[in-house]
């Protein structure tokens, strides 16, 4: 796996928003890859909301992201975005079910992961996303380490990219010589870098990570799959 490496990248965002223009150009810029969080059901540049600077938050229409997000990978987000851990069995279902369905026939491609909106999670929404045929489900915790998660349908991230440890993390990572694989997993919406206007400071992150001979870049899909587990 990871093409013989023993360290793997990969990245997770969320959304489906206009930002993600500039923000895949970066990514292709430095090799990155990553897996690119979608609510078909509000996927339309109708959905929008401004932030307390003024700052528009909008989701895009569905034509282009075909072309956008291609070479990363696609997962769910759930059909409209609420907070699973409310609903009954039957709507959670049609919420991933119908997600999943929804960008399968748009992307032309198979979908095995989701993050959870919110990040919000209990046994039965873990129990669905699994019977939808997902392996991996994203949850907006952080370990600020590099171990491999050990439930996939729990899967946290090292950290959030507005981590203030977040170089210190990507030294670490990139210093390390480990004999077990490690994972450096990093999530977030590409809209936060037009709030804190830190577009120059994951630049300056992707010039550092990038590049690296011992190390594996992939989108989540890539990295986990030798970990999904059968059923
Ligand atoms: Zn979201």
């Amino acid at each position: 796996m990871w093409n013989n490496k023993m360290k793997a990248f990969t990245l997770s965002y969320d959304d489906g928003i206009t930002q993600d223009i500039r923000f895949v150009e970066l990514l292709n810029r430095y090799g990155l890859k990553a897996t690119f969080n979608l609510n078909s059901g509000i996927q339309t540049k109708a959905n929008s909301w401004v932030n307390k600077d003024g700052i528009v938050v909008r989701r895009m229409n569905m034509d282009g992201l075909k072309e956008l997000y291609a070479g990363h990978e696609i997962a769910v987000h759930s059909l409209t975005h609420p907070d699973l851990t409310k609903f009954d069995e039957e709507t959670v279902y049609n919420e991933l079910a119908r997600d999943k369905a929804n960008l399968e026939a748009f992307f032309g491609t198979k979908i095995t992961g989701m993050a959870y909106p919110f990040g919000t999670h209990n046994e039965q929404v873990r129990a669905v996303a699994k019977k939808v045929g997902l392996h991996y489900a994203r949850t907006v915790h952080s370990t600020n380490h590099f171990e491999l998660p050990a439930d996939l349908l729990q899967l946290p991230a090292t950290c959030h990219h507005g981590a203030e440890n977040l170089m210190d993390l990507a030294k670490q990572f990139a210093e390390a010589k480990p004999d077990m694989p490690q994972l450096f997993y990093v999530w977030g919406h590409s809209y936060e870098f037009d709030f804190d206007q830190s577009w120059e400071r994951i630049e300056e992150f992707f010039r550092y990570i990038s590049g690296r001979e011992d190390i594996f870049y992939g989108t989540n899909a890539e990295v986990l799959e030798p970990f999904y587990t059968e059923g």
